[in-house]
């Protein structure tokens, strides 16, 4: 009754819980402690599921792919101060991503602030270089709007203990629905059309054309609005490593395998949901051409006029596409399969794929990259539909299985990403098994990258996710210690190499010592029978494969910046 309902009251952590609830939050990623632990079970009796981390770092990255996966921002919940600063990795790298997420973090009593209260740590300050608003729960609808990124809200201790009436609290709580239930679309951009009408122009007449697929478009589940304008125009495609699976990899008109010929020589190139940043070479030459034209077409205004672009749209993806598949309907044009930019394209990038075939078709052991890359492959395209998740980091573990292992459906790869982030892989792990259930999620994980955040093995148990790790035990960054005895003086020229690890770590071990499965392979046959019993399990699982400590390069591909 109204009686009862004005009698009883409703502290800050439920009051917060619950709007989160109404917010339509389905999880939440964290570590509880001081002063945020009743916030965590209030909004878990609300509804939401709380996953409870080991390290707020591994939340945080869990909570950034989550946004990615779902297109709803994911929800990170910190402690105080030290928690506050682990779950900075995650909010950055969200931004850094142009991903939605919302960190949320308890901070010292404002009362005490400024006098060394525990944990205290003017958070505000802290968190603001990553940050695109912050501003009470409006902060839900700010992160998916325009460009996806991190947001964060604070709330002090002595809010989270505050006391209102029950009454107050549900019309708090019924605003929070409405701000999450607003529109979060950008406003139509007044140039749309013409943008659209010149896209469509330039793609015509070009006589190199390329579409670029970044991982906006995947966020922007513009999945067949692309399918359908490569399909009929016949244009060659290049996925960014997120935007692999939008257009599946093995469609013939797929130009990864022709890379550098593909974004050398294409005279228009329709760039969607992808940014001219250093993994796109900036847009500028030797790797591009210097005439090249550029659509880019982005849901944020100042990377438009960051760029420059011959013609730039700012809008969705998917909506954009949909719209020059319309204006291309009108006047239909296709490139036939003999059109001599698309027969270059797919007889550079067939003789490509015939000699990383030739590579990969030998069983090499000691296990080099290449070996278990393809049995791993194997063993994913086995599974057929829904795909696997594949969750990658490391050097030379995820450049290799870049090009190695295949997505042949959208949002099926999370990796280091525009940062280039190690020890993203469990929280990406447990974010993708909640995310999509019905999905096996695979981990390739370097020995380095997954050391980053090897204790979130328990929480995958805990949880009994379906998740299976697989850790290229190469002795360490790179290869371990690869040092030649003339490298090797100065008075600590006994310790091990800052590139090294223990020899032949017992990394399975770990898996093992939480009650979840794991195994120690060196041979094909081997790995080949660990992978058969996990995927068929769908139980947490470490698979170690000891790797020649000699297979890879300094860097991976990225020598040149080391
Ligand atoms: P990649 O790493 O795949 O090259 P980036 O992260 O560099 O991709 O670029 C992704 C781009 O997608 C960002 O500039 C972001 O603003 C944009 N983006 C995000 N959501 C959408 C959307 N719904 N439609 C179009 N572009 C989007």
């Amino acid at each position: 009754s109204d009686a009862t309902a004005a009698a009883t009251t409703v502290d800050g952590s439920a009051l917060a819980g619950r709007a989160l609830a109404a917010a339509g939050t389905r999880h939440m990623f964290g570590v509880v402690g001081i002063p945020v632990t009743s916030l965590a079970s209030r909004a878990a009796a609300a509804g939401v599921r709380f996953l409870a981390f080991r390290n707020e770092q591994s939340a945080g990255y869990a909570a950034a792919a989550y946004g990615f996966l779902t297109g709803a921002p994911g929800v990170l919940l910190t402690v105080s101060g030290p928690g506050c600063v682990h779950g900075l990795a995650g909010l950055s790298h969200a931004t850094a991503n142009a991903w939605p997420l919302l960190m949320v973090s308890g901070s010292c009593d404002q009362a005490d602030a400024g006098r060394g209260d525990f944990q205290e740590l003017d958070q505000v300050a802290a968190t603001k270089p990553t940050w695109k608003i912050l501003a009470k729960l409006a902060a839900l609808a700010a992160a998916v709007s325009g460009r996806p990124g991190g947001c964060y809200l604070d709330i002090p201790s002595d809010v989270l203990h505050q006391t209102l009436p029950e009454s107050e609290a549900a019309a708090l709580i019924a605003a929070a629905a409405n701000s999450a239930a607003s529109d979060p679309a950008p406003a139509k951009h007044k140039s749309l059309d013409e943008g659209v009408e010149k896209a469509a122009d330039l793609l015509r007449r070009a006589e190199r054309p390329l579409v670029v697929i970044g991982k906006g478009a995947a966020y922007a589940r513009a999945e067949e609005a692309i399918r359908k304008l490569v399909d009929t125009t016949g244009i060659p495609f290049l996925p960014t490593p997120m935007g692999k699976g939008v257009v599946p990899d093995s469609h013939p008109l797929s130009a990864t395998a022709a890379r550098s010929l593909a974004i050398g020589q294409c005279d228009v190139a329709l760039v969607v949901g992808a940014r001219l940043n250093w993994l796109l070479h900036f847009g500028e030459p030797p790797k591009w051409s210097k005439d090249v034209k550029f659509i880019l077409v982005d849901v944020c205004e100042e990377e438009i006029e960051l760029r420059k672009p011959c013609v730039g749209i700012v809008g969705d993806a998917k909506r954009v596409i949909e719209l020059i598949n319309r204006e291309i309907k009108d006047n239909p044009f296709c490139l036939a399969r003999s059109h001599p930019w698309v027969e270059a394209i797919t007889k550079k990038a067939k003789d490509n794929v015939l000699k990383m075939e030739a590579q990969l078709a030998k069983d090499v052991v000691p296990f080099n990259f290449m070996t278990p890359l393809r049995i791993i492959r194997d063993a994913i395209l086995a599974e057929g539909s829904p795909a696997p998740v594949v969750v990658s980091e490391g050097a030379n573990t995820m450049d290799v299985g870049r090009a190695v292992l295949v997505q042949n459906e959208p949002r099926t790869r999370l990796d280091a990403g525009t940062w280039g982030t190690m020890g993203v892989g469990l929280g990406y792990c447990i974010a993708a098994a909640v995310a999509e259930p019905e999905r096996l999620v695979v981990a390739v994980e370097g020995d380095s990258g997954f050391g980053f955040s090897a204790m979130e093995v328990e929480t995958l148990v805990r949880y009994q996710l379906p998740v299976v790790v697989i850790v290229f035990n190469n002795n360490g960054v790179y290869g371990g210690d690869r040092r030649s005895p003339d490298e090797i003086t100065g008075p600590y020229k006994d310790d091990p190499a800052p590139t090294s690890f223990v020899p032949a770590a017992g990394y399975h071990k770990m898996m093992e010592a939480f009650g979840g499965n794991g195994y120690l392979v060196e041979t094909p046959d081997e790995l080949k029978s660990a992978l058969s019993v996990s995927f068929r399990a769908r139980k947490p699982a470490v698979i170690n494969i000891i790797i020649d400590p000699y297979a890879g390069a300094e860097s991976g591909r990225m020598q040149h910046k080391n």
